[in-house]
Order: C-alpha cells, then sequence, then structure tokens
C-alpha cells in the first residue's frame, strides 16, 4: 500500500497564536542548505486551540502560506496533536498527520480473552506471566488507538496521512520491554504507526531543560531505538519507524546523547518542541523596546498576578519557586536587553531566569485573551520577532540535534 512518507528527521513546531509558520521554515531551509532534511510538522492540540479560541484549520493555512511564500519544495505536515474520538472531527479536513493519544486508557482492564490471544500468538515475547500483564495494561489503550485510527482512515482514506500514537502523558514511563509488546499490539490491530511517542523517565518540564539522569535516560533511548527497528522487521511495520521525543520544549542537555544515539544506529527522529515559539515572541516584543517592550512586560505583570490559575493545569510539568519571580515593578524597569535576557533560554547566562520563562511558558492565556491588540503588536515587531523563531530554532534545536 501506498503510505504518505515522513521522512527520516521531522520537527514538531508548535506555532500557539499560527503567526510563526514562516520564520520556523525558514529555519528547515537554512537546515537544508547546510545538508540536512527536516522537515516542519506543525502541531496544535485540541487544548491549545480551545484556549487560543483558534480552529484546526488555520494552522493548515498558516503552513500553506508560508510554504508557498518560501518556495518550500519539501515535505511538511499539520499534526492533529493529542487528538482523541471525541475531539478529532476539526482536524480531519485539514490535518495529514495524527497524534492519537491512548494516555487515559493505558491501565483499563482489557478483555481476558483478548490478553490470552494476544499471549498466544506472541511466543516471540518470551515469559508468558509477564507478557500477560503487560499486555493487560497495554491493550485496551492500543485497541482504542485502533479505533481512532480507523475511524480517520474511514473518513479520510487510508494511507493519507502519518499515524503517532503517544502514551507521553502518563505517570509512569513505558520500559523497552512495554514498548515491544505495544507495538506487537499495534501491529495486531493494523495501525501503520511511523512514530510513537513513549513516556521517558525524568521530568520534562514546560520550557526548561531536562531534570534526571541523563545518562539512564541515554540507555533508556537507545533501547528504545534497538526495540523499534526490531519490531519494525518482526511485525511488519514500517522501516522509518522512529521515537516521538515530546519534548515539553527544550531538552537541551538530551540533544547531545539523542544525536549520538541515532547517528550510531542511523534512526530517524521526530521531536516536538511546541512551546518556545510562543516565548520567543515575547523576546522579540521585548527586543524591539517601546510598545512591544511594554506589552511584554503588561503581560508578565498579569501573568504573576494569576500565577497560581495559569500554574494549575500544569502542576505536574513546571517548577517555580515563586520567591525566584521578579516582581512585576522590577521588571517594568528593565530595558529590552534585560527582559530577553531574564526570558531567552541560554543556561550560560547568569542573567537567565528559569522560573519568569515557566511563568510566561504557561502565560500564553493572557495574550490569547488579548487577541487583536497581542497579534498587531507581533505584526509591529516583525523583524525582531522572526529573527528571535528562526535562530532559536535553528541554533538551540536543530543544530545540536541534526548538524554539529
Ligand atoms: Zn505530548
Amino acid at each position: 500500500m501506498n503510505t504518505l512518507h515522513l521522512p527520516k528527521y521531522s520537527f514538531g513546531v508548535g506555532d500557539r497564536f499560527a503567526r510563526e509558520a514562516e520564520p520556523q521554515l525558514r529555519a528547515c531551509m537554512t537546515a537544508a542548505e547546510r545538508g540536512v532534511e527536516v522537515t516542519p510538522v506543525w502541531n496544535k492540540s485540541h487544548r491549545e486551540h480551545t484556549i487560543i479560541g483558534t480552529e484546526p484549520t488555520s494552522q493548515r493555512e498558516a503552513a500553506d502560506a508560508a510554504v508557498e511564500r518560501l518556495g518550500w519544495r519539501r515535505p511538511y505536515f499539520v499534526d492533529a496533536d493529542h487528538i482523541n474520538l471525541t475531539n478529532v472531527d476539526a482536524f480531519l479536513a485539514p490535518c495529514d498527520f495524527f497524534t492519537i493519544d491512548v494516555a487515559d486508557a493505558i491501565g483499563r482492564p482489557a478483555e481476558s480473552a483478548d490478553i490470552e490471544a494476544f499471549v498466544r500468538k506472541h511466543d516471540e515475547l518470551g515469559l508468558a506471566g509477564d507478557v500477560a500483564a503487560v499486555a493487560g495494561r497495554y491493550l485496551a489503550a492500543v485497541k482504542e488507538a485502533a479505533q481512532i485510527y480507523r475511524y480517520i482512515a474511514s473518513r479520510k482514506g487510508e494511507g493519507t496521512f502519518v499515524v503517532e500514537v503517544s502514551m507521553d502523558e502518563t505517570e509512569k514511563p513505558q520500559t523497552p520491554r512495554e514498548l515491544m509488546v505495544i507495538l506487537a499490539a499495534l501491529a495486531d490491530e493494523g495501525v501503520p504507526v511511523q512514530t510513537i511517542a513513549p513516556k521517558f523517565s525524568g521530568r520534562f518540564n514546560k520550557g526548561v531543560d531536562y531534570v534526571g539522569d541523563v545518562e539512564q535516560f541515554t540507555r533508556e533511548f537507545e533501547e528504545d531505538v534497538n526495540i523499534l527497528s526490531v519490531a519494525a522487521s518482526r511485525y511488519g511495520l514500517t522501516e522509518e519507524l522512529k521515537l516521538s521525543v515530546h519534548s515539553g520544549s527544550d531538552k537541551f542537555s538530551l540533544y547531545g546523547p539523542i544525536r549520538e544515539v541515532i547517528r550510531k544506529y542511523g534512526a530517524g527522529l521526530h521531536l516536538k518542541t511546541a512551546g518556545t515559539t510562543w516565548l520567543e515572541e515575547l523576546v522579540g516584543l521585548a527586543e524591539a523596546g517601546g510598545e512591544g517592550l511594554a506589552l511584554a512586560k503588561e503581560i508578565y505583570r498579569e501573568a504573576y498576578a494569576r500565577r497560581e490559575e495559569l500554574c494549575a493545569p500544569y502542576a505536574a510539568v513546571i517548577d517555580i519557586d515563586p520567591a525566584r519571580l521578579p516582581a512585576p515593578d522590577e521588571v517594568d524597569a528593565w530595558n529590552e536587553g534585560e527582559y530577553a535576557a531574564a526570558l531567552r533560554h541560554d543556561p550560560s547566562n547568569p542573567a537567565f531566569n528559569p522560573h519568569f520563562r515557566q511563568l510566561l511558558h504557561v502565560g500564553y492565556k493572557i495574550a490569547a485573551k488579548m487577541g487583536r491588540r497581542y497579534l498587531d503588536m507581533l505584526e509591529a515587531c516583525r523583524e525582531t520577532v522572526a529573527r528571535n523563531v528562526t535562530e532559536n530554532l535553528f541554533e538551540r534545536h536543530i543544530r545540536p540535534l541534526f548538524l554539529d
């Protein structure tokens, strides 16, 4: 069967307000000029659309327009990120990449007949008792993924979209062994998965670096890469099956180890780094000075006042020490360089403040509520905003992952 194919290296670029597709695409063009193809995938979840008040079609329009204007002749995708059966409909027409989220179904009891059938079929997985336990934990989630996949396929046609299965928004990481069972089950269900997003160990806090044991992550990542390669040939999944890392943005200390592992095995990679673009918009507004900087300060003042409410939904993925947040009056006295330095993710800069950054990361609702006023300011400060978006994506993400 002819299937829409996701190239080896792809990048999930989120764009909360759908204004930065062009500077994001420029980062991919720079990569292409340096000899590495990185496919842009514009991803946005139902949750983000709801908070911002946008429709999935707007991301498609922004992506198409950027591709047209910059003359990009390579593949690109628009990803319905973390969808399920209750919210997929609005994404069917504009998207050609679907991240099927089954996190909620993990641990839901599977039918014992299904578990028995799975164990009987899969001698190759070894220890029967263990396989039954793992299958018991994941079979219901896989069945749900299959149901969503078949629904999308019935509307769009088989082979016309890329399938990712995500399980990253769960409490416990999946072990490589569990990943093997999941892939076997997905293959049994006929889900043509091209990328899979497990939960890795360690903390993937929003917009800041990885917190955890990098060596342990690296071992786990390497084992997962090997599992995918074995599973692909054993179960007839695509040879290009690859891991998707939902990074929560900016896991810089993992980029070196990831790069080494994918090079060692010739493996592909999909990496989502959605949240940074909104923060680069803020850096760009600040750097523009004048009204741009004033608006960036206003957003901080309101985020500070509403910090508890803004942080609550993200409690599991942020670590903000309120004592380390500058008071809004203090921030009001900053010049453009000081605001940008506190926010920009440059751990080597002593002025960088991860608490300030994380609060603004979850503060995009404030900009969303400003509506036109925020969007117009982005356009008024287009030059500094675009420069920061492109530079960030290329210099801090694409380059260390694929080029260094
Ligand atoms: Zn995710």
